[in-house]
Formats: C-alpha cells, sequence, structure tokens
C-alpha cells in the first residue's frame, strides 16, 4: 500500500472494479450496482495495524487478522471500507430497508419526478401463503391455478392505479398528491452508501431466512455477487462468525448439557428454565421453543418433550 517513496498508493480491487456499474438483477425489475467504492480487506489491515502496532504483522497474516477482528466483534477496522450503490427497489421492500440508519441515503423524488413506471410482479407461482408459526413469515406456496389468478388480479390493480396517477398528472395535479394511490409494488431508486461494519450488520438481518424473501434477494446479491469480491477475507469471517454461526442463550446450553448430563431431568430443566412452559409436553409451542428446535436441528440434536417424561 505504500511505495519505496512513502506514498500511499489507493486500494482497489480488481474483481470488484470488473463489476463496477453493472446492473446486478434482482427480483423481475430491481437492481443493485455498485457506483464507487473505498479500501478493501487491506484497508481493515492497515486499519487494525494502526492499533495493535506493527508487531502485530509478524505474529497474525492479513486472513488470521481479519478473522480475529470478526470474531472479537472489534469492529472499526471495517469501518475504514465505504460502498456506494445503487439500487432499484419496490417500496414495500425499500420501507424495510431504509429502517437501517446508519447509511446515507438519497432516494428518487416522486414530488421532483415522474414515478417510475415500473412495479414488482409476482409470478402465479410465487404467491406465499401466510405462515401457521410465524405471524411475520410466509409459508408454502399457492397452488397455481390460484397463483394464476392473484397474478393477473395484480397486472389489472397495477395498470388501474397507474393509469389514474397519470390521468390526475394529465389534468395538472402536482406530482406529490398525484403519487398517493400508487401501489407499495412501485419501483424506487436510490443511491446507498454504507461503511462495511454496517453493511454486514444489514446482510446478517437480511439475509436471514426470517427476513422477508423480497429484500432477502437483494441482501444476498449485495453480500454474494458485491461484498465477497469486494473484502473476500472479511467475507468468509462474516460467514463463519455471523451469518452460519449459531448463538446459545444460557438456558439452552443448560438444556443441551442435560442432554448428555443428565437426560432424564432434561424436561425439568427446561421448565425451570421457561423454555418449555409448565405442564407442556411441548405441544404448547412458544417462539423461543420453536427457535430453540431450530438450533436443536442443525446441531443434530433431538428433544422428545414426552419421551423424555416416560409418557
Ligand atoms: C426480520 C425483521 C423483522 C422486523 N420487524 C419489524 C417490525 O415489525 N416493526 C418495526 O418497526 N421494525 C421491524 N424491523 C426493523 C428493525 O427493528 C430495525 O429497525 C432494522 O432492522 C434496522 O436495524 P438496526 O437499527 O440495527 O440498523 P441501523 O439503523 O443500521 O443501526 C445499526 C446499529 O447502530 C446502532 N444505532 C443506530 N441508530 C441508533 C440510535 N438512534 N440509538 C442507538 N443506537 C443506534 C444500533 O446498535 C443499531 O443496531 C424488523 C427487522 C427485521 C430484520
Amino acid at each position: 500500500m505504500t511505495d519505496p517513496d512513502g506514498q500511499i498508493a489507493r486500494v482497489t480491487v480488481p474483481a470488484l472494479d470488473g463489476i463496477l456499474g453493472k446492473r446486478l438483477t434482482v427480483l423481475d425489475d430491481g437492481f443493485v450496482r455498485v457506483v464507487d467504492y473505498m479500501g478493501g480487506d487491506e484497508s481493515i489491515v492497515q486499519a487494525a495495524r494502526v492499533s495493535y502496532g506493527q508487531g502485530t504483522k509478524k505474529v497474525h497474516e492479513d486472513q488470521g487478522l481479519i478473522r480475529y477482528l470478526l470474531r472479537h466483534r472489534h469492529t472499526t477496522p471495517l469501518e475504514m471500507c465505504e460502498i456506494k450503490l445503487h439500487v432499484r427497489v419496490p417500496m414495500d421492500c425499500w420501507r424495510q430497508w431504509i429502517r437501517h440508519r446508519t447509511a446515507n441515503v438519497n432516494e428518487y423524488s416522486t414530488r421532483y419526478s415522474i414515478a417510475i413506471d415500473a412495479a414488482q410482479r409476482t409470478a402465479p407461482d410465487a404467491w406465499r401463503r401466510q405462515s401457521a408459526q410465524n405471524r411475520q413469515g410466509s409459508g408454502e406456496y399457492l397452488d397455481a391455478a390460484t397463483g394464476a389468478a392473484l397474478s393477473a388480479e395484480e397486472d389489472e390493480l397495477q395498470q388501474r392505479a397507474r393509469r389514474a396517477y397519470e390521468e390526475r398528472l394529465d389534468l395538472g395535479v402536482a406530482r406529490e398528491q398525484a403519487r398517493k394511490d400508487l401501489p407499495l409494488s412501485t419501483y424506487t431508486e436510490a443511491y446507498w452508501k454504507v461503511d462495511l461494519h454496517n453493511l454486514l450488520h444489514f446482510l446478517a438481518l437480511r439475509m436471514d431466512p426470517h427476513a422477508q424473501a423480497e429484500i432477502r434477494a437483494y441482501a444476498e446479491v449485495i453480500g454474494e455477487q458485491i461484498v465477497q469480491q469486494w473484502c473476500p477475507m472479511a467475507w468468509e469471517a462474516f460467514v463463519d462468525y455471523r451469518l452460519s454461526a449459531l448463538s446459545l442463550t444460557r438456558s439452552e446450553i443448560a438444556i443441551i448439557r442435560a442432554l448428555t448430563d443428565s437426560p432424564g431431568q432434561v424436561r425439568e430443566i427446561a421448565i425451570a428454565e421457561g423454555v418449555l412452559p409448565a405442564g407442556s409436553s411441548g405441544t404448547q409451542r412458544g417462539r423461543e421453543l420453536d427457535e430453540f428446535e431450530e438450533k436443536l436441528d442443525l446441531l443434530g440434536l433431538r428433544v422428545t418433550w414426552t419421551r423424555i417424561m416416560g409418557d
């Protein structure tokens, strides 16, 4: 990074330069495009060495240092990397996206300009049922015939709303008022600049299976097609220590320990820890119990609460 004259050369990442400005398609008409960036894995290491001193260079290789930082949540070196994206997102998705306050944003103005003439459409086979377990989530797909009818109705609604919008504009209604009945599926565009620390936080929340499928599609493109190219070492550490990692609560550790140490008491411990409701055989499901069982599945462990009781 420093040449023999002590000049600092700009950090560039050829793999990211290769996709600079290219539209990476998301959903039916959305995209993410890298407009600019600052830094890379090298900048993380450079910043960390300022705080830990040159001595660390001998002890840690760059990859080891980055992995150490992410493992121990030493986040400020990651803030030395920044990226500016141009995104095109349906408004319902953007409403979730904009909740991430630690980015700098400039959004297309439908007070100033005519709203983008594109709305996100749902394919007949992509309508999801309300999840039975999670009030915020989706479950199975609806059958093809129902899906086709829903998609046809969606098309009609979107066209009707667009016609009303354009009629208002033709009649001289102000753009800021004419837009009020446009559907949430209408695409908006924004420039979104964020540092790597906050971007990884965004990705941890929005690549998670609990995030809505539409925003997850954007997060996956940003993570797997952009961050992975930009900062491959930080990305690998993020996947290992955050995205694919498992966090266990104190209660969960106590129950898992009991599975090997005292299997006969697992149910009592789970009740004492408040994970299993008293008097329940696991059929009275709390959200925490569902989440715990997902973790047990991942660990290849299974608890049959009733069998443990002996009934
Ligand atoms: C699956 C899912 C479901 C959700 N459901 C809902 C919902 O039903 N209703 C709803 O309103 N929201 C919901 N959200 C949004 C969520 O509550 C957060 O607002 C959003 O994810 C942004 O997270 P954040 O605040 O951590 O991110 P950022 O705003 O980027 O902030 C990053 C971090 O900076 C710090 N920070 C930022 N601003 C402040 C501040 N002012 N004070 C102190 N610390 C700050 C915090 O540590 C924060 O975690 C949901 C999010 C997810 C992922």
